[in-house]
């Protein structure tokens, strides 16, 4: 469990990931709010100056027509004509000063000119626009300028009050349409988030149930997300195999203590027996040579498990060099000769003479020996045990075969744990730990060990080492 202090609310992936998503959401809404604010404001800009440019028209028209004297009297018409504010027109001589205009008053009574301003933009286009900050009046005003002829510049004027009142509608239009989706978007975030993160829940829950000891609990498995999924069968695989591993740990454990109470009980019976009997020098000597042959037994079972801890985890050193089949498979044959023809076993081997792998010569002693003796032990009296190689591009086989009481298919994965002994076999002497080292040292090779076996007919191991220099 969490403590109280770590479990805070920022600390939670469904808060962080509603608020990333609520807040990309409602950036990306309101950047798309904006861009549509701007192209309206944009349009009722162009509106205004198209129908300033089409009053402008109707005043070049007359000055065309009529001259001066009769545009300066229709600016009076029309001042007459229109409400007092709504327009305001001007005419300007190219030297500066103002020939008419109209009354300044609704426009808070002063309209400022910049004429050098003028003069330097009739010069470069005929018309142009400006919007002018007027200072004692609460709106700005659009205007247009235009030479009517050389000698006049008229400048025509409306008041930005009504676009500006429209644009401040919609901006509170649009910021009214973003608070919803600020809410929406928090909403539906958290909704997905908590629906993503549910089912990792449920895995940390399953996990928490695990570590309070309920072991045969799993994730059930919902296919709704891809990666969830996949995280609940791999979880349920580990969980898997730390339940077969533990196990094995708790078989091998036992098996050790068997191992080891069984020479321990017979050393102590045989110094009770020689102590509280009658016992002669002799008795005692015998209690001796006993105690020392029990504790070699120890020490060679110990010095094994040491031997295939130490392949396993890949910390020992192979001494790699040419090894020639021939010769020491012949040698390992010659150890066993005796133990063969005293039960009446055909031994014979199958080497070709360019037989040559790079290994650890030490090691592949030690694995061949091993096999060849399970495959002498475990085979009854008369039967055949052979041992041959056969080369190929990329591996070298050295196969050990015998006509032997074989091993059962749900035993044959069983066989290369520590300590791990068929019943069918458990007469014969051995302590479990031979085909472990077989496998460790031909693993630590860069090669491997495989079993094939019929019950009753015999078992072939087989040590595949690679044809280069092992890793
Ligand atoms: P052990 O000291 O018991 O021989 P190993 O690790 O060498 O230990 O072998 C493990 C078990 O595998 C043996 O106890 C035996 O049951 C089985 N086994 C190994 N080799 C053979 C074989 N050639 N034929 C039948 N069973 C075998």
């Amino acid at each position: 469990m969490f403590p109280m202090n770590q479990y805070t609310l920022w600390r939670r992936l469904s808060f962080r990931l509603t608020l990333w998503y609520s807040l990309i959401f409602t950036l990306c809404a309101a950047i798309l709010l904006l861009i549509f604010y701007m192209r309206v404001a944009y349009i009722t800009g162009e509106r205004m100056d198209d129908e300033l440019e089409e009053e402008m028209g109707e005043f070049a028209d007359i000055m065309r027509t009529s001259g001066l004297q009769a545009v300066i009297d229709e600016i009076r018409v029309e001042e007459h004509l229109e409400a007092p504010g709504a327009i305001f027109m001007r005419l300007l001589s190219l030297r500066g000063s103002v020939l008419t205009s109209t009354d300044t008053a609704p426009w808070g009574g002063q309209i400022p000119i910049d004429h050098q301003k003028i003069l330097q933009k009739i010069r470069e286009a005929d018309t142009f626009y400006e919007t002018i900050d007027l200072v004692r009046h609460p709106y700005a005003m659009r205007a247009i300028y235009q030479a009517l002829n050389p000698y006049v510049v008229m400048q025509i004027g409306a008041s930005l009050e009504e676009s500006d009142a429209y644009l401040d509608i919609f901006r509170q239009l649009l910021l009214l349409i973003l608070a919803p989706v600020v809410l929406i978007s928090a909403v539906v975030g958290g909704f997905m988030a908590n629906q993503a993160l549910a089912d990792v829940d449920a895995v940390a829950r399953t996990a928490e149930e695990i570590a309070n000891g309920n072991t045969h609990r799993r994730v059930k498995i919902v296919r709704q997300f891809v990666e969830i999924e996949r995280l609940a069968s791999s979880f349920n695989t580990m969980v898997d195999q730390l339940h077969t591993l533990i196990k094995q740990m708790r078989e091998m454990t036992d098996n050790i203590a068997h191992d080891l109470r069984s020479p321990l009980t017979r050393i102590r019976g045989f110094a009770e027996m020689t102590l509280i009997g009658h016992s002669t020098p002799a008795d005692f000597q015998e209690m001796a040579v006993n105690t020392v042959e029990e504790c070699d037994n120890l020490i060679h079972m110990i010095n094994t498990m040491l031997d295939i801890a130490e392949a396993e985890s890949g910390i020992g050193t192979n001494r790699v060099e040419p090894v020639e089949l021939g010769p020491l498979i012949d040698d390992a044959c010659a150890l066993f000769n005796g133990l063969a023809s005293h039960k009446g076993i055909h031994l014979q081997m199958e080497v070709p003479d360019s037989a040559v792998v790079l290994s650890d010569k030490g090691k592949l002693q030690r694995m061949i020996t091993n096999l060849l003796e399970n495959a002498i032990k475990y085979t009854p009296m008369k039967g055949r045990v052979s041992v041959s190689v056969q080369l190929a591009a990329q591996a070298t086989f050295i196969q050990v075969k015998d006509t032997g009481i074989g091993i059962a298919a749900e035993e044959q994965t069983k066989i290369f744990q520590r300590f791990y002994r068929c019943d069918a076999s458990r007469s014969e002497a051995g302590m479990g730990l031979g085909l472990s080292l077989v496998k460790a040292f031909s693993e630590s090779l860069g090669g491997s060990l495989l079993v094939s076996s019929i019950p009753d007919r015999g078992s072939t191991f087989t040590i595949c080492m690679p044809a280069g220099i092992p890793t």
